[in-house]
């Protein structure tokens, strides 16, 4: 490891709306590529778990401010390569997933409090590793310099359905309209918010995978990662 062509960290954004299919893609390119993959929004996610624990109102910009110092965010990777994520040393990769905390998430993530004691976190991962990193403003503010911005998109009625077809898989089935309407719900929130809001990087790819099954937009992807980085 001597070689410093070897040394340098490749960084690849992947921004887009909730159910864009970013996490799966992402982590399965990553494996692929060698790259490490890290999942943001897991990290926002567990920001949301402590404040709701604090009894906390995830609106009230002050109340979750002053909470801040309290958390310790940690991130391992098992031998799957699967995120797992530490609350102050305690695993709450499980916890996270829950219905309450994504609406929690959404809401303190336009906190710009809660944005700038996360940057740093995020913007050091991706020195210190080659990264393909998913979130919402990653191309944008996290890191504006990347090796390849992929904009990752897809209609909204696709991306309830494929988040209606997991949930009945998984034995956890949800009203069609309602996953619908959540689903628009957070759209709005994250596009809508004056603080790092939901838009393509100007340099970014735009990939919508409304027409593509998974293993086209994951060839597509691997695609677009390999023409710009020569991996
Ligand atoms: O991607 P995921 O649905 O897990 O993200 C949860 C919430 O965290 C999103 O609704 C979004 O509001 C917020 N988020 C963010 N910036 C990121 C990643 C996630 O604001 N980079």
């Amino acid at each position: 490891m001597n070689n410093k062509r070897t040394e340098r960290r490749i960084s690849v954004a992947v921004d887009g709306p909730s159910g864009s299919g970013k996490s799966t893609l992402s982590r399965a390119a990553a494996k692929e590529l060698s790259l490490l993959y890290v999942d943001t929004g897991a990290i926002y996610r567990t920001t949301a778990l402590h404040i709701l624990r604090r009894g906390a109102a995830p609106g009230d910009a002050a109340a979750v401010a002053a909470l801040l110092p309290e958390i310790g965010i940690s991130l391992a990777y098992d031998g799957g390569g699967m995120q797992r994520m530490y609350l102050n040393g305690e695993d709450v990769t499980d916890l996270i997933r829950t219905q309450e905390v994504s609406m929690a998430a959404s809401t303190v993530s336009a906190h710009p409090a809660v944005r700038a004691f996360l940057l740093e976190m995020q913007r050091e991962l991706a020195q210190k590793h080659s990264v393909i990193m998913d979130g919402r403003d990653i191309g944008t503010v996290v890191l504006p310099g990347a090796d390849v911005k992929i904009f990752l998109t897809a209609a909204s009625e696709v991306r309830a359905r494929r988040r209606w077809l997991e949930l009945q898989e998984r034995g956890t089935p949800r009203d069609w309209e309602q996953l619908l309407r959540e689903t628009r719900e957070r759209d709005e929130k994250d596009a809508g918010r004056t603080e790092a809001p939901l838009r393509p990087a100007e340099d970014s790819v735009l990939l919508d995978t409304s027409e593509l099954d998974f293993s086209q937009s994951l060839e597509r992807m691997i695609e677009i990662i390999r023409e710009r980085t020569g991996l």
